[in-house]
């Protein structure tokens, strides 16, 4: 398993900007219209390191919902165990399957475990094992939900998990507008990047994360992605207290296995 562990420039911000941030959060969450959504993603999860364990802390302290992209060939039972230990039986969490692998099968081109250079048979195959493997291991804890490694797969990929019975996906914003789900199977994309942007100055970083939220805000619905594996002490400060304002705010916090719940 190879999980990037690099940190955004923005994380290595003074915390002058990074407050300045937040009460720039503050004030766009207070001005949010009624019942705009909310939900909170992090990706990469089956490993239970030290940023893991603090990630589930900080989300257990807020009783905000979180939905955990678990890549099936990365878990163990053992590695459960763990995992379950430290997030008790919570009914905020969803745990759900991030691929299969998280292996790259496009010759060329954006990075895809599930695009349009494989088989259909190949990617059901490793649809199913994926699911068989987080059920066997999870039990009733498993939520049929699908995010796709690097926030992509191809049509006949969107085919086969509402053949399958799966109640939502969730990819990056607009990613519909390309390859489109089909009718049952919703798509609820996240569209703030926490953890994997690439301004290298921090100021720039933190005015484009801002219109993220903006942008997710007029959408009427907030989806934050995180990678647990890139953050530093700065970063979990800043998730803490964005969690807080949230909390705080008129925002409706979402489950993707619960539509219109
Ligand atoms: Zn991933």
């Amino acid at each position: 398993m190879i999980v990037k562990t690099t940190v955004s420039a923005l994380w290595s911000a003074p915390q002058s900007l990074l407050d300045d941030g937040l009460r720039r959060v503050d004030t766009l969450l207070a001005g949010a219209a009624p019942g705009v959504e909310v939900f909170f993603r992090a990706d990469d999860v089956a490993a239970p390191g030290e940023a893991c364990e603090r990630m589930l802390e900080i989300f257990a302290r807020h009783g905000l919902p979180l939905h955990l992209a678990v890549t099936p060939a990365w878990l163990t039972p053992a590695r459960w165990d763990v995992l379950h230990r430290w997030a008790g039986d919570s009914d905020q969490w969803c745990w759900h399957q991030h691929g299969w692998r998280h292996v790259n099968h496009q010759r060329a081109g954006r990075k895809g475990e599930f695009g349009d250079e494989r088989t259909p048979e190949a990617k059901r195959a490793d649809l199913a094992r994926g699911r068989a493997r987080l059920e066997a291991i999870m039990g009733a804890r498993f939520s049929p939900v699908f995010t796709p490694p690097w926030n992509r797969f191809d049509a006949q990929t969107a085919r086969l998990l509402h053949e399958a019975g799966y109640v939502a996906v969730s990819r990056w914003a607009g990613a519909q507008g390309a390859v489109p789900t089909p009718e049952g199977l919703p798509d609820i994309p996240v569209n703030v990047d926490l953890h994997t942007r690439r301004e290298s100055d921090p100021a720039e970083g933190l005015d484009a994360l801002l219109r993220e939220i903006e942008g997710g805000l007029a959408s009427r619905r907030v989806g934050f992605m995180l990678h647990h594996q890139r953050m530093n002490d700065a970063a979990f400060g800043f998730l803490d207290r964005c969690l807080a304002a949230v909390a705080g705010s008129g925002l409706k916090p979402i489950r993707l296995d619960r539509p219109g719940s």
